[in-house]
């Protein structure tokens, strides 16, 4: 088998990235180690930047997202049982799209199936060889056989825990990594919103987040212990503690209801550097990964996308290797600013340290942005996704 782009991993990066290049001709082929069902029942992202929503319209796969996702114009903080809002149409003009990741994988799923382009699902044993060379390519194992596929380039989407990173030569990579030492534990309801917006909660019991994915059904998450056992979590005692974190109103308009997905996700901030390795390119989780605080990880795939495409559409268009040659420097700028975003508001809004001068300098930080119009704008611009 032969192609022009071989994509590792069939997320939200691999996905997209597919689509953009076969709009503008360019052969491509996607190995995923999952069945396709498999990879469509996994919930995560639901918050969508503007660039991103421009992208799947250019990817021609908005449509849906425009008729059912919600447009969100601002975010509320609950602090110690009072809520405050800021607004991102008052402070930048823009809004956010609640969207799940499940339906955006769907819509890029049919799109990829609606023109033909191939998909290999269950692809065991990916391999990659010759990623230094100028004629890379890619073994794995499908329908019992060894297969090959010979391309120019590799695009490793294929997540934190994936082949692609660990292909690069060890000595050309360079990883920063902060674990922090707590996780969010997540439940997914077929109940209504407790409010129209997000709501963030700092509470002295530990951080909470109501949020939602239609207007029918929420996803509400609670800070959780690493050791923490799913088992150990009944519903009833996911509601026992996320009630007293609520401010009074959320309270009363909390409606309770039986988790139909419940998962505990680790925070972590990581970051590989370069994104490139000869003829193979990093995009997504697989080079970087955000705690899920400042709602940026599929943002981030989205805007490494962006650049990729570009540099390799410049490629084929124009025999053009300027794109490709900024590519890592270009993605990695964007990154380390919502890397920054996320970790701040992780330690802003979580109950990490048990140091009252840590809590202290937690409310005042919150009180200021509160305050000013100034930390409320940088807060707004950063949440609703820097300019390219
Ligand atoms: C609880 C939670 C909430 C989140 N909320 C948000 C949010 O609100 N907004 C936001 O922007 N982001 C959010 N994220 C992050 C977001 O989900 C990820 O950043 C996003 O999924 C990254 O997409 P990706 O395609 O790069 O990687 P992935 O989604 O991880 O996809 C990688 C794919 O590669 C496949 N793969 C792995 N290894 C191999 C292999 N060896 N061979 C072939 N295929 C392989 C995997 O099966 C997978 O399908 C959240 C994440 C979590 C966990």
């Amino acid at each position: 088998m032969r192609t022009q782009v071989a994509i590792i991993g069939a997320g939200p990066s691999g996905l997209l990235l597919g689509q953009l290049l076969h709009k503008h001709g360019i052969d491509n082929v996607i190995l995923e180690r999952q069945t396709g069902e498999y990879v469509l029942e996994r919930v995560r992202a639901g918050v969508i930047e503007q660039v991103t929503m421009d992208l799947l319209d250019e990817a021609g796969v908005g449509v849906r997202m425009h008729e059912d996702g919600l447009l969100h114009e601002g975010v509320q903080i609950c602090v110690n049982g009072v809520r405050h809002r800021i607004s991102f149409k008052d402070m930048t003009g823009k809004s956010v799209m609640v969207y799940g990741q499940t339906e955006i994988t769907k819509d890029l799923m049919d799109g990829r199936a609606a023109v033909g382009a191939p998909t290999i699902y269950a692809a065991y044993d990916v391999s990659l060889h010759g990623i230094l060379s100028d004629t890379p390519h890619v073994t794995f194992r499908a329908d019992g056989k060894v297969q090959q596929i010979e391309c120019d380039f590799i695009a490793g989407c294929d997540g934190f825990h994936g082949v692609s990173r660990k292909s690069a030569p060890h000595a050309a990579i360079v990883t920063h990594e902060r674990v922090y030492p707590l996780g969010w534990l997540g439940i997914l309801t077929d109940t209504p919103p407790v409010s129209e917006e997000l709501i963030y909660v700092r509470h002295p019991l530990g951080f909470a987040l109501c949020s939602m994915r239609t207007p029918t059904r929420s996803r509400y998450y609670l800070q959780c212990s690493l050791a923490e056992d799913i088992e150990s979590w009944p519903d009833e005692r996911f509601w026992e503690e996320l009630k007293p974190r609520l401010d009074e109103e959320a309270r009363d308009r909390l409606v309770t209801g039986p988790s139909i997905e419940k998962s505990i996700a680790p925070l972590r901030s990581f970051v590989a550097e370069p994104m490139r390795f000869g003829r193979l390119f990093l995009a997504g989780d697989a080079a970087h990964i955000v705690p899920p605080t400042g709602a940026k990880g599929l943002n981030l795939a989205a805007s490494d996308v962006r650049y990729l495409s570009q540099a390799l559409i410049e490629y084929y268009a124009e025999k053009s290797e300027a794109g490709l040659k900024h590519y890592s420097d270009r993605a990695l700028a964007r990154i380390w600013k919502a890397e920054r975003f996320s970790w701040w508001m992780t330690m802003l809004l979580h109950r990490i340290s048990e140091d009252p001068f840590d809590q202290k300098i937690q409310l005042a930080e919150l009180d200021y942005l509160f305050r000013s119009k100034a930390a409320a704008t940088v807060f707004a611009e950063n949440y609703v996704g820097l300019p390219y």
